[in-house]
């Protein structure tokens, strides 16, 4: 029996995603030949790539001066890469710090120019977004984390600025309408909401590209993949398959708007749960804060030492990856756009049943 897959990423996909990335594993497009073993170049994966571009300008309304790239090394090689490509030496950016993932970001920007962290919710161990910070008009580029993976927080609104941003999307991106214009550049890792791990999607403003001043080498530099298409060497061609058919599969089942409204129905079930039940609590403090992707919680006061029976409830429940991350405890509960209802439902039957049992 296929399990409730609540894991932060890798994550849960689509199951026909599943079935035809299997089949294309074995005859792709009954070429008699693997996905796995056919050309880059081929006419047949060029098409993919072609159509994963077409898919992703259509679901995200993406304009015609930015281009779209699937690069390897993860989000985490964009944390130096946007920097590396946006930053000059002798300027400025600005970052918000709401996670592990901001802190990363901003270590490695800080090697190439001036990083001025604008707001940090860091003395709180993440539990908010700042709000109500000033951003200096001076500046290259903003850095945000739309939604903060770890810490259960998401940007519900971007920052007031006319200053272009730089957003790390791994774990939101495609799960709800975004204005693409109001950024230079948008980053993630295909491994949370899009496909398996391996790639790395960057949708980049062309303009905002060749005006720093260092030499950058030919593969960490974007326009070397724009130029190519993002075939300038062997792309994750897999990876990138898979993420297609889960465009495809965004677009055939209504398309971002939709997975909006599924994802704040499944949001709003687990957290009027955690709400309700006194054996739990949420770890974010503003609500209007909250991740409609990842929930986190932990066990209420006095109820701490339960940790393993609520955990035991999940697994005889088929409910799969809710422990939290290591730095926030507790549980955490990833819905990505795969996921159905029902699987949230059935996580709320365990909390409900945990509270029965041990209330
Ligand atoms: C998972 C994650 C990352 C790191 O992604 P990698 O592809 O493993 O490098 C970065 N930012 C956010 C918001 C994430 O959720």
């Amino acid at each position: 029996m296929k399990k409730h897959n609540f894991s932060s990423g890798p994550a849960i996909l689509p199951l026909p995603v599943f079935e035809q990335a299997a089949e294309a594993v074995r005859d792709f497009n009954g070429m008699g030949l693997s996905i796995l073993e056919i050309s880059h170049r081929s006419p047949e994966f060029t098409a993919v790539m072609e159509e994963a571009n077409v898919l992703i300008r259509d679901l995200l309304n993406v304009p015609d001066d930015y281009a779209i790239l699937f690069l390897q090394g993860g989000a985490s090689s964009q944390f130096f890469m946007t920097a590396m490509n946006l930053l000059d030496q002798d300027a400025k950016a600005g970052y918000i710090d709401t996670g592990s993932w901001s802190t990363k970001a901003i270590k490695e920007a800080q090697a190439f120019g001036t990083v001025e962290t604008l707001a940090s919710s860091k003395p709180d161990n993440f539990t908010y977004i700042p709000k109500g910070f000033a951003i200096p008009e001076d500046l290259a580029y903003v850095h945000i984390t739309t939604n903060n993976t770890i810490y259960g927080t998401q940007f519900k609104t971007l920052p007031e600025t006319s200053v272009p941003m730089v957003g790390d999307m791994s774990s939101d991106i495609f799960s709800q309408p975004v204005d693409v214009s109001r950024f230079d550049l948008i980053y993630a890792g295909a491994q949370k909401n899009m496909g398996p791990a391996g790639a790395t999607l960057v949708i980049v403003r062309k303009e905002a590209l060749g005006k720093v001043k260092r030499h950058i080498p030919t593969m960490l530099d974007y326009r070397t993949h724009v130029k190519k298409d993002s075939a300038f060497n062997t792309p994750p061609v897999f990876p990138i398959y898979v993420s297609m058919l889960t465009l495809r599969w965004i677009k055939a089942n209504g398309g971002i708007p939709a997975m909006q409204q599924k994802n704040a129905a499944k949001a709003e079930l687990i957290y009027r749960e955690i709400d309700r039940n006194p054996m739990f609590k949420g770890t974010v403090t503003d609500p209007a804060d909250r991740s409609t992707m990842n929930a986190t919680f932990v066990l209420a006061e006095g109820k701490e030492h339960l940790n393993d029976e609520f955990m035991q409830l999940c697994k005889a429940a088929n409910c799969s990856g809710v422990k939290g991350h290591r730095s926030v405890g507790g549980f955490r509960a990833s819905m990505y756009n795969a996921m159905e209802i029902e699987s949230v439902q059935a996580l709320v039957q365990v909390m409900q049943s945990f509270e029965r049992k041990f209330g």
